[in-house]
């Protein structure tokens, strides 16, 4: 029996084209997506697809379209055996974080990919993305699929979803997924790393459609001013922060610093602890620049990025109000965002 795999744009690069006067890279039609890839036609897969009306620059990526996503699988689980998200890779390491979250129980692939140079150019890594990408989304083995789990597949990597950054803006290799393995690499064969793979669920699965997007993120610097820190923590509405922090968590030790954190927490703001480094851990209390954070309630992020962080709150806010309940799933491995 033929995978059945379904093929959702939503835009980005892959799918744009320069404008004729300006010179402007837009997103055009799907249909010319596959006029692009006759390849597609010669699959051993099923293919079917589903274009968003209005196809975006990922840049202009919002919480209402990640519900419509999320739907989009819910209505098509049982009808394939695996999706294909093809998405511009600005914001293609929050999509996949956040998707994760919202799909409980998943069994099936989920890979979103896209690439830098439009699928038009001769030189375009788009092809092989997407050739590659439908051919794990349909991958089975002794009829189960392969990938369980929303992953990220760009330049010969298959990475998991929400461990991933983009960290090049111009290399073809444009992500890395620092703090946790590889799950596949394709070469001649396409290899995957067992050991790495979630093991599928075997529950229903469950689909959260509500994301509370009040969240910031506050990036310490040295020099930072008192101003800057009070607007970001006093942000009307907000109910989460994260603190960006050096190294292995570790933040300024100034009296006034530490009171605004220790008063924002006191107000029930949730404040995460994430390290700007783009490998290792948040360890708080290894060094005394982190110790009176742990003292005054900031949770430690462990080695989670800032893109599964983000989505995380939205995720934890949209399903509870109880600071006790957000606090506990943040220090738990949900999807596999955390080492734990
Ligand atoms: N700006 C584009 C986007 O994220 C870049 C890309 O597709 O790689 O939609």
């Amino acid at each position: 029996m033929k995978s059945k795999v379904l093929l959702i744009y939503t835009g980005g690069t892959i799918g744009m084209m320069a404008d004729a006067k300006s010179g402007q890279l837009k997103p055009f039609d799907f249909k010319h997506l596959t006029e692009q890839i006759p390849e597609l036609n010669k699959f051993d897969i099923e293919l079917s697809s589903v274009s968003f009306e209005k196809p975006i620059d990922s840049s202009d990526m919002q919480p209402s379209v990640w519900v419509e996503l999320a739907k989009v699988i819910e209505r098509n689980y049982n009808k394939v055996d695996g999706f294909v998200i093809l998405h511009g890779s600005d914001t293609m390491s929050f999509t996949a974080s956040v998707l994760s979250f919202m799909l409980e129980n998943l069994n099936k692939p989920v890979i979103l990919t896209g690439s830098q140079l439009p699928i038009g150019t001769i030189r375009t890594d788009g092809k092989e993305n997407l050739i590659t990408a439908i051919e794990i989304a349909g991958a089975k083995e002794k009829g189960k699929a392969i990938i369980t789990e929303v992953c990220i597949y760009f330049e010969y990597k298959l990475y998991r979803g929400n461990r991933t950054h983009k960290f090049n803006a111009e290399h073809f290799n444009a992500f890395q997924s620092a703090n946790y393995p590889v799950l596949a690499e394709a070469g001649v064969y396409i290899k995957y790393n067992y050991s790495a793979l979630r093991k599928g669920d075997t529950k229903k699965l469950k689909t959260h459609l509500v994301l509370h997007p009040e969240i910031a993120i506050l990036k310490l610097f040295p020099g930072i001013t008192k101003k800057v820190v009070t607007a970001i923590l006093n942000t009307k509405d907000v109910k989460g922060v994260i603190l960006e922090t050096f190294g292995s968590g570790n933040a300024s030790t100034e009296g006034w610093f530490i009171n605004e954190i220790k008063g924002a927490i006191e107000k029930g703001i949730i404040v995460l602890n994430v390290t700007q480094c783009n490998a290792g851990a948040v360890v708080q209390g290894k060094y005394a620049t982190s110790s009176e954070l742990k003292k005054i309630g900031v949770i430690s992020g462990n080695d989670i990025t800032t893109e599964a962080a983000i989505t995380k709150l939205m995720f934890l806010f949209g399903n509870s109000n109880n600071t006790k309940a957000i606090e506990k799933g943040l220090r738990t491995d949900l999807r596999g965002e955390i080492t734990v």
